[in-house]
């Protein structure tokens, strides 16, 4: 395509449904130009009749009940210790905060970690696409566990024994981006006209239930493996989880989930999640 003032950029990829055009946006980010068509059009999406449970990252990204697990792939990893290492090296003259002027090699470093940084986001975003395009053709019903982000990604409390351990995890559970990979899910559900369900964490609990009897029994973080002391069901602590969602979701009267979860109200609720950061924005603006 062309722009003015700008010259030709390439167009990649293709839209799945093609439709109306609406609106254009031209965004400059860390030294590159991008240019975004959103586009009217009835979106169509494939699925199975499949039901599966989920469970978003402790110790794996994502868990099914059937016992699949997804890791982080490697590529985020790697590009995140590359990351870090250009941002150790710029021990340069930094800006301060009294007009104290950075160098021009720290300005220069400053810029390199940007560039690394924004790749990562690009690699992980298009990780959470393919992902959830994949779960949602084999799957027309998807139980999870609604997650609490905030409390998960609490600090430690001062002093704790666990201080670091939890550190590590908070890191791990941001970097795999399970707030976005979940809405992308959702709504891709909700395009192909399937259920999916969140079940209530703290009445289900479903990281301390026995998929298998139902006994409850808090487990340490440090406890990848789920084994019931009543049953002796054993099985990865992820995948027991997501087995206790998809029951949850089981037993559930599918007519009672259908209000919460089916496209209708989930568009009814992105359109007023939309007027109220344009609300915002206008308010923002007029201040
Ligand atoms: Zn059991």
């Amino acid at each position: 395509m062309t722009l003015s003032n700008l010259g030709t950029i390439k167009i990649r990829g293709k839209a799945r449904d093609w439709g109306t055009p609406n609106t254009c946006t031209i965004i400059f980010k860390q030294g590159k130009w991008y240019a975004s068509i959103t586009v009217s059009c009835e979106p169509k999406r494939k699925t199975d009749k499949e039901a599966c449970g989920l469970d978003f990252g402790t110790h794996h990204a994502l868990a099914f009940d059937d016992g699949t697990v997804i890791d982080n792939p490697r590529f985020l990893k790697k590009s995140q210790d590359k990351s870090n290492k250009t941002a150790k090296k710029s021990r340069k003259k930094r800006a301060g905060k009294k007009g104290v002027k950075g160098s021009r090699r720290w300005k220069k470093a400053i810029r390199k970690v940007g560039k690394i940084q924004s790749k990562v986001g690009r690699q992980r975003q298009n990780w959470h696409h393919q992902v959830s395009t994949q779960i949602v053709s084999c799957y027309s019903l998807v139980a999870t566990e609604k997650l609490n982000l905030k409390g998960m990604t609490k600090k430690a409390k001062k002093g704790s024994q666990r201080k670091r351990q939890k550190t590590g995890l908070n890191r791990s559970i941001l970097d795999v981006g399970i707030g976005n990979l979940k809405s992308l899910i959702k709504s891709k559900v909700a395009e192909a006209g399937g259920f999916y369900v969140e079940v209530p964490t703290r009445k289900v609990k479903p990281s301390q239930t026995c998929p298998n009897c139902g006994h409850q029994k808090k487990k340490t973080l440090a406890q990848r493996q789920h084994n019931c002391e009543k049953c002796h069901y054993s099985c990865d602590r992820d995948v027991a989880s997501a087995q206790v969602c998809l029951n949850w979701a089981r037993g559930q009267e599918l007519s009672s989930v259908d209000a919460e979860s089916s496209s209708s109200t989930l568009c009814g609720s992105m359109r007023q999640l939309g007027a109220k950061k344009r609300q915002k924005r206008l308010s923002q603006r007029s201040g």
